[in-house]
């Protein structure tokens, strides 16, 4: 095994891509759902820049990171990290884990947040076998979507899998943890449909307010 095993540590990190086009209400709960449960010390919100596995985004990289700035602004552990940004390219969530590990060192536990979507297709990751050398794997359940994946990711999941999160402070890798959150109904694509039918009263509801009031002055989904 390639990850250390570590005395409690003071810094446990929350590492949590995405498109966010735009961030929204569903993403904040996960976010800080996690890290309250968790007792993570902070969430890093990592918007991509050209994401795998889905349809191009409507709003440009600068644009993403910016809503995702002002939706983190009153949360103290939430930070916006632009690195999948600067790098450009397809973002794989392999090189960022590579990336953070080199600068934090190898003690830190890091915990990769993804939802049961995200999950089913884990497979199709670059380097899947070798996130888990890299961080946890802090697995969220999201409305409308089951838990499935192929015989591969259930083998990984036997090895790996634990139940309890003070585990994820004493090692700095290599833990799958599902955590069962509130559904919030929400996504990207309904929001951009909402704004686009011009239903804004409705899309307002599922944002934070400073990322409503960014969307209007750019006339951003329209
Ligand atoms: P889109 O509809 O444009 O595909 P999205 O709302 O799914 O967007 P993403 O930026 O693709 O948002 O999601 C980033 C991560 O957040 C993914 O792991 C996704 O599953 C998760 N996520 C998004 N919305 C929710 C939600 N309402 N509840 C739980 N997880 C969510």
């Amino acid at each position: 095994m390639k990850w250390k095993t570590t005395s409690m540590q003071n810094k446990v990190i929350g590492i949590f891509g995405g498109t966010f086009d735009p961030v929204h209400l569903g993403h904040l709960h996960v976010a800080l759902s996690v890290c309250n449960t968790l007792k993570l010390s902070e969430v890093r919100l990592i918007p991509s820049a050209q994401p795998l596995l889905r349809d191009a985004p409507s709003a440009t990289a600068e644009q993403r990171l910016a809503m995702v700035k002002l939706a983190i602004a009153p949360h103290e552990r939430l930070i916006a990290d632009d690195r999948e940004i600067r790098r450009g390219g397809s973002s794989y969530m392999v090189d960022t884990l590579t990336e953070i590990r080199a600068e934090v060192g190898e003690n830190v536990p890091l915990c990769c947040m993804l939802s049961a979507d995200q999950f089913s297709q884990f497979e199709q990751w670059k380097d899947w076998q070798h996130i888990l050398d890299l961080a946890h794997l802090v697995v969220t359940t999201r409305a409308g979507y089951k838990f499935s994946y192929s015989r591969a990711v259930k083998k990984l999941v036997k090895q790996h899998q634990c139940k309890d999160f003070q585990l994820l402070h004493q090692s700095s890798a290599g833990l799958i943890l599902f955590q069962s959150l509130i559904p919030l109904q929400i996504s990207g694509t309904q929001i951009r449909a909402l704004i686009q039918q011009g239903r804004y009263d409705e899309a307002k509801t599922f944002l934070p307010p400073l990322v409503w009031e960014y969307i209007q002055e750019t006339k951003l989904y329209r």
